[in-house]
């Protein structure tokens, strides 16, 4: 019986009408797909550092002359305001810059033995598995797909079924920038197909997923069966922590931002603001201009700091958490077609509430007070994920002891940045597994090989 296949219809987020049709892959055709790839590994691996360097460089070369191309498709298929999506599509380009600079560095070491010479090898693994979210459609293909390519593994990538439309375009830039056939392949469909073969399939010897923790779950057991090489990013529920002694006006201005940032859509988005007691209500004052603030419309205007969500299901599920929520004060947004939600901060009434708990992957933002430092770290932690997080404070000390004590693994202190792509990212607990970017990711897409020549006659 044939699985997959058909027809996916993509739906403008802004309008909520459907605007395209993508074939979905039948298994056939992804075990088509899996073995090009297993086969153009055999010469890809062989391609000099250098070579191989030089093409990743046109690759990225090829994907800044179509940033502008790139953001039109992202903003019609996923609804992100034009300027995220300029910097999403830069993204890529730079990601692909940063470890087109691995090839000729990916170099093993000499260690002293008697009798000969020990040398390892950073042995790239084969075809690679890159399974994409909707969120972020273009970067976080990118923070698979090369770093495996540049440690010289093919790629099969999966984007989410409701937005391919970048990654498909992608993979046709790779081949513009002359990467051989079967090196990058996209292969659009359903999770359930496409997703859960690269996992069974042996040829496929690394899997990158990205999404929630229950499919990450599921596709870490998966794995288990084969010894198959794994990185997880999965969810989040992190804490944005303002101390009294901080700049409240900054905390506060930057708040919005934070959260609301592709209509809080994000792996990262800081949902929960912990707020030392003395300053709470001061604190309140001042985030509520700022949410009213926010410009919500529609994101192929320039001007646009917020979108709509992915899809009505989505949008849906996100409402669902205000049901008999407190609600302190929203934002807006359009009425009419789109799957369209205001900016929303929720007050919570204690640790134990679900929107205060649960990853709501929406514009919705949760507010708690708290006495001290040991009370803002036990809050902070108190939760299964532990992805990101910021620290608002003036005391540099204060400011490393959380740092130090908050279970997460993106923190960043008064400011909330947290992805570049030359420094790692990604999740303690329930968060994910591994980390991607930065200078170590490449060694996780290598398998180390020791060899030793004997030199005594
Ligand atoms: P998801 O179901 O985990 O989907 C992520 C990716 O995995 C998609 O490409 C999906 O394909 C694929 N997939 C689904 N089932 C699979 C399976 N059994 N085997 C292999 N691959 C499979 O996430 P979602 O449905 O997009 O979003 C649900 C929730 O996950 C969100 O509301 C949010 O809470 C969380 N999430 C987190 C992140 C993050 O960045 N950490 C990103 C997205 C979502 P399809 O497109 O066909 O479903
Ligand atoms: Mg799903």
């Amino acid at each position: 019986m044939t699985r997959g296949g058909g027809v996916t219809v993509l739906v403008d987020p802004a309008r909520g009408v459907g605007f395209r049709e993508v074939a979905a892959a039948s298994l056939e055709d992804v075990d088509a797909a899996i073995s090009r790839a297993g086969a153009a590994f055999a010469g890809w691996r062989q391609v000099g550092a250098g070579d191989r360097a030089r093409l990743l460089r046109r690759f990225a070369a090829v994907v800044d002359a179509h940033l502008d191309e790139l953001a039109v498709l992202e903003v019609r298929n996923s609804g992100h305001t034009v300027g995220n999506a300029r910097w999403e599509a830069g993204n890529v380009r730079d990601v692909l810059d940063y470890y087109a600079g691995a090839p000729e560095r990916l170099s093993g070491r000499q260690i002293p033995v008697p009798g000969g010479l020990d040398v390892t090898f950073h042995e790239p693994l084969g075809v690679v598995g890159v399974i994409v979210p909707w969120n972020f459609p273009m970067p976080i293909a990118a923070w698979g797909f090369a770093p495996a390519l540049a440690a010289g593994n093919t790629v099969v990538l999966k984007p989410a079924e409701l937005t391919p439309l970048t990654a498909l375009r992608l993979a046709e830039l790779a081949r513009e920038a002359g990467l051989p056939d079967g090196v990058f392949t996209v292969v659009p469909g359903e999770g359930s197909v496409v997703g859960e073969r690269f996992v069974t399939h042996p040829a496929v010897r690394k899997i990158c997923f990205t999404g929630s923790t229950e499919v990450g779950t599921r596709i870490m057991a998966g794995c288990a069966a084969q010894v198959k090489r794994l990185t997880l990013e999965l969810g989040g529920k992190s804490a944005n922590i303002v101390f009294a002694d901080a700049d409240l006006e900054r905390a506060a201005a930057t708040a919005p931002g934070a959260v609301f940032d592709n209509a809080g859509q994000d792996c990262c988005a800081r949902s929960r603001i912990l707020v030392q007691r003395s300053v709470y209500d001061r604190f309140l004052e001042l985030l509520e201009p700022a949410v009213r603030a926010v410009r919500v419309e529609d994101p192929s205007r320039d001007t646009a700091e917020m979108g709509p969500l992915i899809s009505a299901a989505q949008r849906d599920r996100v409402a669902g958490y205000l049901d008999g929520a407190k609600i302190a004060f929203t934002g807006s947004c359009p009425d009419g077609p789109g799957f369209w939600h205001a900016p929303t901060v929720l007050l919570a009434d204690s640790p134990a509430d679900r929107h205060w708990r649960e990853e709501i992957f929406g514009p919705v933002v949760s507010v708690l007070p708290f006495d001290d430092e040991a009370d803002a770290i036990r809050l902070a932690n108190d939760t299964e994920y532990g992805l990101s997080g910021s620290i608002w404070t003036r005391d540099v000390g204060r400011a490393l002891r959380l740092a130090r004590a908050v279970d997460t693994g993106n923190l960043s202190v008064n400011s909330h940045s947290s992805v570049r792509y030359w420094t790692p990212f990604g999740g303690m607990k329930r968060s994910g597994l591994g980390r991607e970017l930065g200078p170590d990711a490449l060694l996780s897409f290598t398998d180390v090989k020791n060899v030793f020549i004997a030199t005594e006659e």
